[in-house]
């Protein structure tokens, strides 16, 4: 055990962030426990950044869980396996989160299954090459579970002249009421431990730190104990300070370094991983199994039944809801943290691989609040809780005159990665990260409309 970075912990990033209610502490005891299966899953070929993915499954073919039912389409795309066995009834447009309909596969669940995974192969993965490491990675359909959902593979392999010395690996958790990440290092630790050890191998990382937020000591010493000493892997605890999770913070609690304006971690030599995403990385790879399932935190007043669900990807968030006691015509419904999360209009949308928690009629961000909105006090507030540091105050009065570009050129607009601390301590309601997560689609658009 490290004992140093049990003492030293308690690191953070300099400037802003907020300490909103944790609001974690109905779901943090609670042992991850499996759903069911919905009797129609709904996989998305498009659950991750990147080109979808493409079917290799035809409607009324018979699929058994595990099995490949769409490959990746190009260097950043994953593939898709089935979640249960069963009956491909549609490849069809289906409801998704973000909004807009997307293509799915619609799997017809079989009742009397035994629902045993017989897809699979197991590999003696330490002894695997790197670039073989990274094809496996790329096959079981690994993405950050996070919420960011970039295909894992993607970040093993550094751009020409770049390399990668550390793992920095994101066990803070920073949202409220998310605990899917604290469950997971307490009771999927030897995974953990091990999808870290591949990943480094994969990489050429020659140490990993852990970033565990302070509110989860318990997380800090499990994993420290299955440590052995002076080992290449170290736990270090930050403290609990939103948004800790995010990896442009998290590298500077850990490193003390700031990513450049525009840059990528792999600028400083480092790889993020999320603390999930590595436990599935260490549980699939030696087995030779894709990604088919993911640990959801349900939560919020709204839930009567509140817990860490293991979920088969493309359940329905209807099923889920009603599984946690839900009523979801009475509770606002969020995917994701009350934070960053977004509200969904369906209940037919399915869960994919980057839904970390459902929360129902969560306490927040203003943004996801429908309160009055007043006019600019010009307290500064919000300059003070960017982390970015960033002046939200001006950008808010550049986007209500349209002035996006300008946003972009003299304001820094693409640093804000919408992290919601300036809305959620405006004391005029203002919604600051609407505000700039429009104007960005605009920016992205603007070529385009000039073309
Ligand atoms: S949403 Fe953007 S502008 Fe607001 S605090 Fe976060 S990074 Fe800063
Ligand atoms: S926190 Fe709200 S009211 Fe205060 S300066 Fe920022 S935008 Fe204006």
């Amino acid at each position: 055990m490290n004992l140093f970075s049990l003492i030293k912990g308690h690191a953070t990033f300099a400037h802003g962030g907020v300490h909103p209610l944790e609001h974690k502490e109905e779901t943090a005891g609670l042992a991850i426990r499996r759903l069911p299966f919905a009797p129609k899953l709904v996989v998305p070929l498009s659950q991750h950044k990147g080109a979808p993915a493409k079917p290799i499954v035809k409607v009324g073919e018979e699929v058994v869980r595990g099995e490949p039912i769409a490959e990746s389409d190009g260097h950043v795309s994953v593939p898709m396996h089935a979640p249960a066995t069963g009956r491909v009834v549609a490849i069809d447009l289906w409801t998704t989160a973000e909004g807009p309909k997307a293509p799915a596969i619609v799997i017809d669940v079989y009742d009397a299954a035994s629902q045993q995974i017989l897809y699979e192969e197991e590999v003696d993965i330490m002894r695997q090459a790197p670039d073989e490491i990274v094809r496996l990675v790329k096959d079981a359909g690994l993405v950050g579970l996070g919420g960011a959902a970039f295909p894992s593979h993607v970040k093993m392999l550094p751009p020409a002249g770049k390399m990668i010395h550390t793992l920095i690996v994101n066990g803070c958790e920073c949202e409220p009421y998310l605990t899917c990440d604290h469950r997971v290092m307490l009771e999927h630790t030897d995974a953990l431990i091990r999808g870290i050890r591949i990943a480094m191998r994969a990489t050429g990382a020659r140490r990993a730190l852990i970033g565990v937020e302070d509110n989860k000591m318990d997380a800090v010493r499990t994993i420290s104990e299955r440590l052995p000493e002076n080992d290449t892997i170290e736990v270090k605890a930050v403290e609990a300070k939103y948004p800790q999770g995010a990896e442009k913070m998290l590298i500077e609690s850990l490193l003390g370094q700031q990513i450049p304006e525009g840059g990528l971690p792999v600028d400083l030599g480092v790889a993020v991983y999320n603390v999930g995403t590595l436990a599935q990385m260490g549980e699939l790879l030696p087995r030779g199994r894709g990604l088919i399932e993911r640990v959801v935190t349900v939560s919020g007043a709204g839930v009567a039944r509140p817990g860490n669900y293991l979920v088969p990807i493309g359940t329905p968030l209807g099923f889920l809801l009603k599984a946690a006691g839900v009523d979801a015509e009475a509770n606002k419904v969020i995917l994701g943290g009350p934070m960053m999360g977004m509200t969904v209009a369906s209940l037919d949308v399915p869960i994919t691989k980057g839904v970390s928690g459902v929360v129902a009629n969560a306490v927040g961000n203003s943004d996801q609040d429908e309160r009055r909105v007043y006019p600019c006090i010009k307290c500064s507030r919000c300059v003070e809780a960017c982390p970015m540091r960033l002046n939200p105050s001006m950008l808010a009065q550049l986007a209500k005159k349209r002035e996006y570009e300008c946003m972009e050129s003299d304001f820094h607009l693409n640093q804000c990665f919408e992290c919601g601390c300036c809305a959620y301590v405006c004391p005029s309601n203002i919604p600051l990260t609407q505000y700039f997560r429009i104007a960005k689609a605009i920016n992205r658009e603007r070529p385009a409309l000039a073309s």
